[in-house]
């Protein structure tokens, strides 16, 4: 029994069964140093990663050239809910540098939705009304390979800078912005004083009612939801929003659950959001499990984007057809506040885009 139709079964199996473990989390306590050590233990050697994960030589598929700015990068603990053995593992589809990467594909470029034509100031993009999207960082605690900021030049566009100086003056002149969405790269991985800086500055801004987070450090590498952060978030005065990411039902565990559940114990709405990935969790069997196990620990599927098209990721790429057709499998599957919206991004449209494309 192999693929990813034999491992959906066994999962749903699972999923009948009470997954979420009760017992309430002991979280690790507020200093930086514990999530820190785990980020940095993370495998950035494909070898290791095919020994760790005992895939025999003659398995191994053909890799990309070394990416010097966009490295293998995942952490152990992600590492460790792949199918051993298994070289198609969804997750480890997800971070394995193939050597598909290295094939130019027309259509296919750096920067697929308008990205540095949208930046306002230094690290600050806006794009949609009242809205405004933060670069914090150009650091991420896992290299997705499907990214479409994978060739962004966070060097010189992140917003930190100069200590948000020149963000806040810029937030502070257009009053039409009630939601900051902090993302990256991760935001997760300020240090917490760093976010409290920040969101100290925010605060004075009285037309800002909403504080988004955008991260896949919950699901990634969610040791970094420990109790300092768990204070900072729970005093902000703003609505909290935080978007995670997750593709796959196997990458929420009961670790992820668990870390899910204590950032719950204030008010706030989770979300989250999808890239549909070919061979990944290109089938309604995968997502109706997903959207399932997310509202188990609390979560609201949010979208599922169609991806973009940055150089590189051709090999992920679902056909806009089939796309619909899982989608419409989904709405036949689904109550309907667990359908994720199936959208794409258009450089210069006021808002994510429902497929069909027009
Ligand atoms: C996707 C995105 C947002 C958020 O859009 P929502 O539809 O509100 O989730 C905001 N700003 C930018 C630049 C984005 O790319
Ligand atoms: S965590 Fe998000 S920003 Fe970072 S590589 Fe993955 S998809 Fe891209």
């Amino acid at each position: 029994m192999n693929g990813p139709r034999a491992y959906n079964d066994r999962f749903r199996h699972g999923i009948k069964k009470p997954m979420i473990a009760r017992t309430p989390i002991v979280l690790q306590p507020r200093f930086d140093e514990h999530w820190q050590q785990l980020l940095a233990a993370g495998l950035s050697n494909c070898d290791e990663l095919f020994d760790a994960l005992a895939i025999p030589v003659e398995q191994r598929p053909a890799l990309a050239a070394h990416n010097k700015q966009f490295p293998l990068r995942v952490p152990q603990g992600f590492v460790a809910r792949m199918r051993k053995g298994d070289p198609n593992d969804p997750l480890l589809r997800q971070i394995l540098p193939l050597a598909e990467e290295n094939v130019p594909v027309a259509g296919f470029g750096p920067d697929p939705v308008g990205d540095h034509a949208a930046l306002t100031g230094a690290g600050l993009l806006q794009k949609y009304h009242g809205r405004a999207l933060l670069i914090t960082t150009g650091a991420c605690a896992i290299h997705c390979r499907y990214c479409f900021r994978r060739h962004f030049p966070y060097q010189q566009q992140h917003a930190r800078q100069n200590n948000w100086h020149d963000v806040i003056t810029s937030l502070k002149q257009d009053t039409s912005i009630n939601e900051v969405i902090l993302s990256g790269g991760d935001p997760l991985l300020l240090t917490t004083s760093h976010l409290q800086a920040l969101t100290d500055q925010l605060s004075e801004l009285t037309h800002i009612r909403r504080l988004r987070l955008h991260t896949r450090v919950p699901v990634v590498l969610p040791e970094r939801i420990n109790a300092g952060f768990i204070e900072w978030l729970s005093k902000l005065p703003f609505q909290r929003i935080v978007v995670i990411h997750a593709n796959h039902p196997a990458e929420i565990d009961a670790n992820v659950a668990r870390h899910l559940t204590a950032l719950r114990s204030m008010p706030l709405t989770i979300l989250n959001q999808s890239v549909l990935l070919r061979g990944i969790n290109d089938d309604s069997e995968t997502l109706t499990d997903l959207s399932e196990r997310l509202f188990e620990t609390g979560v609201m599927p949010y979208y599922l984007h169609q991806l973009d098209r940055v150089h590189g990721a051709a090999h992920y790429e679902v056909p806009d057809e089939t796309a619909l057709v899982i989608h419409q499998q989904l709405r036949q599957r689904l109550p309907g506040y667990l359908v994720p919206r199936l959208v794409y991004e258009e450089a210069g449209a006021p808002s994510k885009q429902p497929l069909p494309r027009c």
